[in-house]
């Protein structure tokens, strides 16, 4: 049997690391598809404007990585699937069929399905959008206004939070004072993820003079203002707005796919609702709840042991959601939420300061040592 992979990020660099420790190299044959020749520990990507972390200390060439697992590194990129067919077609006419598929394709900000914003806010989603963003950020003047914001749909807010209190510590570094207003779609700051952490985050923000709204969407950005829908137009110098997410371009060149923006929709044991050779993990599934990389490892792990499982002929297993978010807080260490459901009900806790520090950095290094 041939599985393919496509993306090598936290979802397929899993997926493919589980399937080469459970099948026997003999009888099957992992493939896996990347438009980018090297992972990136996205996550890391916060610190790159802010000058606290260097490029090569959070990445590394894929290829060397499977050629030691003997998983085979094609470095392509896709332009469209067949699933009635069961191939791919890649950018330079390559046709690459298989038996599984394991889509790990993640997400593309959406910046057109908000009116104006296109070109006009900064943001850290790519190493070269977050170098951008450090340059914009160092030729910020005293007295500049500033916007950071979650524009409505956005499914992985932590960016913004951890941007903002980033920049917040840049500026004081230098000095400089800019009047910071930030505005979120969610309900109340931080939502979702406890009592401790909303009180947080808010008693930050008082401490360091942020205004803030909440329950609050976007109409649209002209002429240097944000218009939001509750009346106020916010104007900045800098902005930074989180958008709604679009699945990659290939999602919509395959016509054998429903979806709602490129974003798949699956089964509980993360199969495609149509395809049951085909999985989809990680930022490019509909599953609810922040899109983070430790679901896309999580679903990666599981999409793989459930092809082993259709292989057997067993039950398939169910998706079960944790969330474990670690935001970076500037000045003020970071903030470690966890809620998990374990053999003896739910486990839960929030802890701030320099030990969910230390442990995103451990988590950095732990990618690099384990797979570099
Ligand atoms: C600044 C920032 C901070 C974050 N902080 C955290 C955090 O603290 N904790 C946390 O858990 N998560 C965090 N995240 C979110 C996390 O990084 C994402 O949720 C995660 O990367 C999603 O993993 P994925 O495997 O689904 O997709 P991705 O990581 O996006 O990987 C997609 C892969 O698919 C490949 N690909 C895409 N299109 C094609 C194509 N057409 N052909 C071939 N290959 C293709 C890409 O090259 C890549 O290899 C953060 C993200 C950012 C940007």
């Amino acid at each position: 049997m041939r599985i393919v992979i496509i993306g090598a990020g936290f979802g397929g660099l899993n997926a493919a690391v589980t399937l080469q420790k459970k099948l026997n190299p003999s009888q099957h044959e992992i493939l896996i598809i990347s438009d980018n020749p090297q992972f990136v520990f996205r996550p890391s990507l916060i610190w790159l404007p802010f000058h606290k972390h260097s490029i090569d200390r959070f990445t590394f060439p894929l290829r060397p990585t499977f050629e030691k697992m003997d998983i085979t590194f094609i470095e392509n990129r896709v332009q469209a699937i067949k699933p009635k067919k069961n191939y791919i077609l890649c950018k330079n006419g390559e046709i690459i069929h298989y038996d599984f598929l394991i889509l790990a394709s993640g997400a593309s900000p959406d910046w057109r399905r908000i009116k104006g914003l296109e070109g006009e806010s900064s943001s850290v989603y790519t190493i070269s959008s977050a170098l951008k963003t450090r340059k914009k950020v160092e030729e910020l003047t005293e007295n500049e206004p500033i916007v950071i914001g979650i524009a409505q749909g956005n499914p992985n807010q932590g960016i913004a939070y951890e941007f903002l209190f980033e920049l917040d510590a840049f500026l004081n570094k230098q000095d400089i004072k800019c009047p910071i207003t930030f505005f979120t779609y969610e309900k109340k700051l931080f939502e979702g993820k406890g009592k401790k952490g909303t009180a947080r985050i808010e008693e930050l923000m008082a401490k360091k003079q942020i205004k803030w709204y909440c329950d609050v969407s976007v109409k649209k950005i002209r002429g240097g203002h944000v218009y939001l829908n509750n009346g106020k137009h916010l104007p900045y110098s800098f902005t930074h707005i989180l958008p709604p997410y679009k699945g990659k371009e290939f999602v919509f060149s395959s016509k054998g796919f429903k979806h709602d923006h490129g974003i798949l929709p699956v089964k509980e044991t993360l199969q495609s609702v149509q395809w049951d050779n085909v999985f989809v993990v990680g930022d490019a599934n509909d599953i609810k709840g922040a899109k983070t990389g430790r679901a896309a490892e999580q679903q990666g792990i599981l999409a793989a042991e459930n092809i082993v499982k259709q292989l057997n002929h067993e039950p398939l297993l169910s998706y079960q959601h944790e969330q474990l978010f670690l935001t970076e807080l500037g000045n003020e260490g970071a903030m470690l939420i966890l809620n998990k459901l374990n053999d003896n009900g739910i486990l839960k806790g929030t802890i701030s300061g320099i030990f969910p520090h230390l442990l995103k950095r451990a988590f950095e290094k732990y990618y690099m040592f384990k797979y570099s």
